[in-house]
């Protein structure tokens, strides 16, 4: 190797190096192998990469090393580990009382919720809170509310598979430290994420079902429920079950 090759190899490296620390700072810590991108994925391949990305994204909570929503907070950070980061303005983490027997969970957050960082703040967040507060008596501080995923969508699209796999672990984390006595599923994506079904809402909703050991409720999202307000009576049924539920 000449000297000039050497010394142009040697910017390489500090380039290198500091653009790797620039990414740990950001939240990334691991690096793709070189080449696999490259590749046209075959479906099995896809699976292994949401898998790899799952496993790229251990975290503390992942570990077990996470004991109170705080420290979970703390843990997402200035969370990159999908690519929703790249839109959003707030982690939209969840709120709420961390001692909840109720948790309601959504699909991710909208636009208001990204401005303020809230979950279901919006118009379909004040239709929830109608719900919590007129129709169960209770207030957004007796209950928790989080979403699948911490990160909006653009143009409030669903959720990819990627998105949901990378974030999941840090719902299953909040519901794990809550341990709610029930989940109520807000919508289909939301539903159908948390049960792994395809069944549509439809069929789903107003039937008890179960997600990490803990009683599962699928009902509309409030969201739907503004556009078909008919719909709220058969909401209105499914939240009846939900308060006799809570009263055994
Ligand atoms: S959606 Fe979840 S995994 Fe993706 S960047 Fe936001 S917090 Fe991280």
């Amino acid at each position: 190797m000449s000297a000039s090759e050497g010394d142009e190899l040697a910017t390489l490296v500090i380039s290198l190096r500091r653009h790797l620390q620039r990414q740990q700072r950001m939240g990334v810590r691991f690096v793709a192998r070189p080449g696999v991108a490259a590749m046209t994925p075959t479906a099995t391949e896809n699976k292994k990469a949401v898998a790899d990305k799952v496993e790229r994204v251990s975290t503390n909570s992942d570990r077990g090393e996470v004991r109170s929503l705080e420290e979970l907070r703390d843990d997402i950070g200035d969370c990159r580990r999908c690519k929703l980061h790249s839109g959003r303005t707030h982690v939209v983490f969840g709120i709420g009382n961390p001692n909840a027997k109720l948790m309601f969970v959504g699909e991710g957050p909208g636009r208001d919720e990204d401005l303020k960082g809230e979950p279901f703040v919006g118009r379909a967040g004040q239709l929830l809170t109608d719900i919590i507060t007129k129709g169960m008596g209770l207030t957004r501080d007796d209950v928790y509310i989080a979403n699948v995923v911490k990160c909006r969508p653009p143009e409030n699209r669903n959720p990819e598979p990627d998105e949901v796999a990378s974030c999941e672990p840090f719902l299953k984390k909040q519901i794990e430290l809550i341990r709610p006595k029930i989940i109520v599923a807000l919508g289909k994506f939301a539903v159908q994420a948390l049960l792994q079904s395809k069944v549509p809402i439809t069929r789903l909703r107003g039937n008890w079902h179960t997600y990490m050991g803990i009683k599962l409720m699928p009902t509309f999202h409030p969201a739907y429920l503004l556009r078909n307000p008919a719909d709220k009576k058969l909401v209105w049924e499914d939240i009846k079950k939900v308060m006799k539920e809570m009263q055994q």
